[in-house]
């Protein structure tokens, strides 16, 4: 069942407990997060970028969503528009029934940040749609880095205080040290713990994480044998999902390791069988294997069981 963000990363927030947000650009990728949810008795939030909306037509990408909602009417299901780079992107994804939106205006500073947050939020919420903000920028954290370098990018938490109560938004991305992609990070992966859980007192909101793909070795070594390259990757283990998710986390973005799994099975059905070009043929192991690494990862994250 189609519901806001709200609805479930409140209960999320309340037992302490991290959901999966997963992105999807086409009918595979979708259906077989709702598949994974169905195994494993777990809510979901599936997120469009602007680019995936664009590429699907924002009408297909709500479309599709409604009518695997229907199709398995026992999952709880929020559609969330993820990086939203705009007041008019985030109005015409609710317009066109997503439950969810996040502004991102993080690259701003504060106050604007803050000013378009609150815009948002107003309209938003008269919909009853939920809203999630960003403060800080992503990237990760090097050893070398100064304390001043570290302010200077990472959230504050004194600042995410102001910005929550006056905004009224509903779930805030503190930057903490993860990065988007397959290289977040250059020497050992590291996260500001200390400073996630201070933000959680002070907010006491549902807190996301971006760029939390893991890369697990079994995804990894399936992308290599298939002969994939991912020079110097490296994912947040899940060690630190399950440290972060204690520290307050409750919304855990996973894009990265959906489109490596999904790839790595294309590559081998091709590589297996040059005469091979019956789409069936490589999308239904592509769609077995990203199955398993978001079923796994419920497990993970302990939305597994929660509906
Ligand atoms: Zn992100």
């Amino acid at each position: 069942m189609l519901v806001s963000g709200n609805e479930i990363l409140q209960k999320a927030h309340k037992e302490n407990y991290g959901v999966g947000a997963f992105n999807f650009v086409n009918y595979e990728m979708l259906s077989t997060i709702f598949e994974a949810a169905d195994e494993k008795k777990s809510p979901i939030i599936v997120q469009a970028s602007e680019g995936a909306i664009k590429y699907l037509g924002i009408d297909m990408a709500v479309g599709m969503v409604k009518i695997l909602a229907n199709r398995y009417p026992h999952i709880p299901v929020a559609l969330h528009l993820d990086h939203g780079t705009s007041y008019e992107s985030c109005v015409k994804a609710i317009r066109a029934g997503f439950t969810s939106v996040m502004i991102d205006a993080s690259h701003h500073p504060f106050l604007e940040n803050l000013q378009e947050t609150k815009r948002v939020v107003e309209v938003a919420h008269c919909a009853g749609v939920s809203v999630e903000a960003e403060l800080g920028r992503l990237m990760g954290i090097e050893d070398n880095i100064s304390v001043d370098e570290k302010d200077a990018c990472l959230v504050n938490p004194k600042e995410a205080e102001e910005f929550v109560k006056e905004s009224k938004v509903d779930f805030l991305a503190p930057a903490i040290g993860t990065s988007h992609g397959a290289f977040k990070f250059k020497g050992e992966p590291k996260l500001d713990f200390e400073r996630l859980i201070e933000v959680k007192r002070l907010t006491n909101i549902p807190l996301v994480l971006h760029g939390a793909s893991a890369i697990p070795n079994e995804v990894r070594e399936a992308f290599l044998q298939s002969g994939g390259d991912l020079k110097g990757s490296k994912g947040v283990p899940f060690e630190f999902l399950q440290e972060a998710i204690k520290g307050g986390i409750n919304k855990i973005n996973t894009d990265t390791d959906l489109r490596i799994a999904f790839m790595s099975e294309v590559r081998r059905v091709a590589n297996e069988d040059k005469t091979q070009f019956d789409l069936r043929k490589f999308f239904a192991p592509a769609k077995d294997f990203m199955r398993k690494v978001i079923a796994e990862r419920m497990e993970i994250l302990g939305s597994a069981g929660k509906i």
